[in-house]
């Protein structure tokens, strides 16, 4: 994920120095914000080192606003973003719903997060860039709470954020998550964190992540997609192992799941 206070085109730079296969484009202000970046610039870079992109929005846009006004505004911003990413080549767009509306029920905030959400996705239809919602701690962090968004509108997909299940939470949620709306699942974010409350985003390894038995229900549910490392270090060294320990989890998973599939397969392959 680019920093959105660098400009977009220097951090695709060291991504694909890095050999990195996609860019988790977030538009926010200051440098990378939806009315200042080039979008025709961005997709001619990405294609340039052979990457492609996936949609992100700023986590504090709010689109649940009591002020109808504002939430309009948050509409207006989020129609904008939808078209930087059509251009720049991204196929879904993903969205932190919102949950702060003071003296009023979570009804209220659920409701105005959903008619938001529908009034983007003709513009999303239109631009060919899905929409779907990132789990967050607190308040949308269960299979049950996801559901208030997810089950009105079945249009929109999953994005889980295997870090944020890990937070405010009993257990990490990701099974949970994956076991209810698994086959809605459209993207990844992947950061390690010592559960309690506090995002930190931190390398994989670093925390108390259990990350093979989570790669291991993404493979069960079918998902072989794109996983953002959402590892926010200055120094890149701990972005690189992290991809590497990812690599590494997710190929000796990949065997050991077609292994135990062979065997309990009583035709050998290419027989008919
Ligand atoms: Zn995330």
């Amino acid at each position: 994920m680019n920093h959105p206070a660098r400009q977009v085109a220097e951090e695709i730079e060291w991504m694909a120095g890095m050999g990195m296969e996609f860019l988790d484009l977030t538009l926010e202000p200051p440098a990378a914000a939806s009315w200042r970046v080039d979008a025709h610039a961005i997709r001619e870079a990405l294609e340039r080192h052979g990457m492609e992109v996936v949609g992100h929005t700023a986590y504090y846009l709010p689109m649940g606003s009591a002020f109808e006004e504002v939430r309009r505004a948050c509409v207006a911003e989020l129609r904008r973003c939808l078209e930087v990413f059509s251009i720049a080549g991204a196929r879904w767009m993903n969205l932190h719903a919102d949950r702060h509306a003071p003296m009023h029920e979570r009804r209220f905030y659920i409701e105005q997060n959903l008619r938001t959400f529908q009034e983007l996705l003709p513009d999303a239809r239109r631009l060919g860039v899905g929409l779907m919602i990132e789990n967050l701690p607190g308040s949308y962090n269960t299979a049950r709470q996801l559901g208030e968004l997810l089950d009105p509108l079945p249009e929109l997909g999953l994005h889980l954020d295997i870090g944020h299940a890990n937070l405010e939470v009993a257990h990490n949620t990701t099974e949970e998550i994956l076991g209810a709306y698994g086959a809605r699942l459209r993207h990844v974010h992947l950061h390690d964190n010592r559960g309690g409350s506090s995002d930190l985003h931190l390398p994989l390894g670093c925390g108390n992540l259990e990350l093979r038995r989570h790669i291991r229900a993404l493979q069960r549910s079918g998902y072989d997609g794109t996983i953002t490392l959402e590892v926010f270090t200055p120094d890149k060294h701990f972005l690189a192992y992290s991809r590497d320990v990812l690599r590494q989890l997710w190929d000796e998973e990949a065997t050991s799941r077609s292994r135990a599939e062979a065997r309990s397969d009583p035709q050998p392959a290419g027989r008919t």
